[in-house]
């Protein structure tokens, strides 16, 4: 993988470019590729951005989010799309295994591939340029950092503030995570000399919920959270039933894995969801407890020092005690 500041001389003949995310895009995935896509466009290139699934509907304000393709809903679509791109920009996973079903095609593609990501070991070799910084607080940020890299930040425009300031806060639950350096402030500094109004981001991304979303939020809270406060973790197991008690739909998940960390001495939460494939896990923790290691050994998955999540073809009890177990194994890091 050649340093993607190689590309810059590139970017003043147009292509046709494609921008995607990891699958069920989250405000970083989303924001980052939008953002992109939002600068790329000003310089004459031809963008289509791609989504390996759907997203959930508090991303659906983001300013060219109406355009992005579905690939699961859209295949014929997508894939025709795909085999016309002169460059692939593949932002926020590691992966290709990351984009689901749209892998296979991507791995395929003869195009030339770009990263732009900060989770833990990508897979370098199949990029041709890119940038892989796990100290970066999101792909967000990462993105912002190209755009002023290429001597055009004067193109940084309200729309594309808005996506990027929304990929931050998602990623560094509104400035709180350790990954929150001097860096990411001035970086909304310069944002909100562009225009960006935070308060309306903010608004649209977590005052946006149904009713249903708060009383489950309230039930799970009630009857779905194990503390086990001898190894300083918790768990939330929401089997299918809840699922469609509560209409849950996608993304009404997201920020759930965060509460138990907020009951004093917790440092791993861990919750675990019945989807109909796969049992799909999200780890979070605090401090010097490495849940990217902890995903990958135990569940199949990775991602970040202190947020990871992984998956499990077992039954949600079969795998809720996979986790009991291995908070046991694990007993001594997580004093
Ligand atoms: P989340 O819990 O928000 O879905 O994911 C937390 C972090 O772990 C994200 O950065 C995400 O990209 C990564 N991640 C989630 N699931 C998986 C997985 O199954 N495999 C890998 N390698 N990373 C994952
Ligand atoms: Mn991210």
């Amino acid at each position: 993988m050649k340093p993607i500041q190689e590309i810059y001389p590139l970017l003043s003949t147009p292509r046709r470019i494609v921008i995607t995310m990891h699958q069920k895009p989250d405000p970083d995935a989303m924001g980052s590729s939008l953002a992109l896509a939002g600068f790329l466009s000003q310089l004459g290139h031809n963008i289509a951005v791609i989504s390996p699934t759907n997203w959930p509907d508090f991303l659906k304000w983001m300013p060219g989010c109406r355009n992005v393709v579905d690939f699961e809903a859209a295949k014929e679509k997508a894939l025709s799309i795909l085999d016309s791109a002169e460059w692939l920009f593949c932002l926020d996973f590691n992966a290709m295994h990351r984009t689901k079903h749209m892998a296979q095609k991507l791995k395929e593609l003869q195009c030339v591939k770009v990263l732009i990501d900060h989770h833990e070991q990508p897979e370098t070799a199949s990029f041709d340029y890119g940038i892989s910084l796990t100290s970066k607080s999101s792909t967000s940020e990462m993105v912002y950092d190209f755009i002023v890299g290429s001597g055009k930040a004067e193109l940084i425009n309200q729309d594309i503030a808005s996506c990027l300031y929304a990929g931050i806060i998602g990623d560094t639950g509104s400035f709180r995570f350790p990954a929150t350096s001097s860096d990411v402030h001035r970086m909304v500094a310069e944002l909100k000399n562009k225009g960006l109004q935070h308060s309306i981001v903010h608004e649209n991304l977590y005052d946006n919920f149904l009713e249903d979303r708060l009383r489950f939020l309230g039930h799970v809270l009630l009857y779905r959270m194990e503390v086990f406060y001898e190894y300083n973790a918790a768990l939330i197991a929401i089997p299918k039933s809840d699922l469609l008690k509560f209409n849950v739909r996608t993304g009404d998940t997201e920020g759930l894995v965060n509460y138990p960390l907020s009951i004093q001495g917790i440092k791993l939460a861990g919750l675990v969801i019945d989807r109909d494939e796969e049992r799909k896990w999200s780890f979070r923790s605090k401090g010097d407890f490495d849940v990217n290691t902890f995903a990958r050994t135990y569940f199949n998955g990775g991602g970040h020092f202190n947020a990871s999540g992984g998956r499990s073809a077992d039954s949600l009890q079969k795998t809720v005690q996979a986790f009991k177990n291995a908070i046991k194994e694990n007993a001594t890091q997580l004093q």
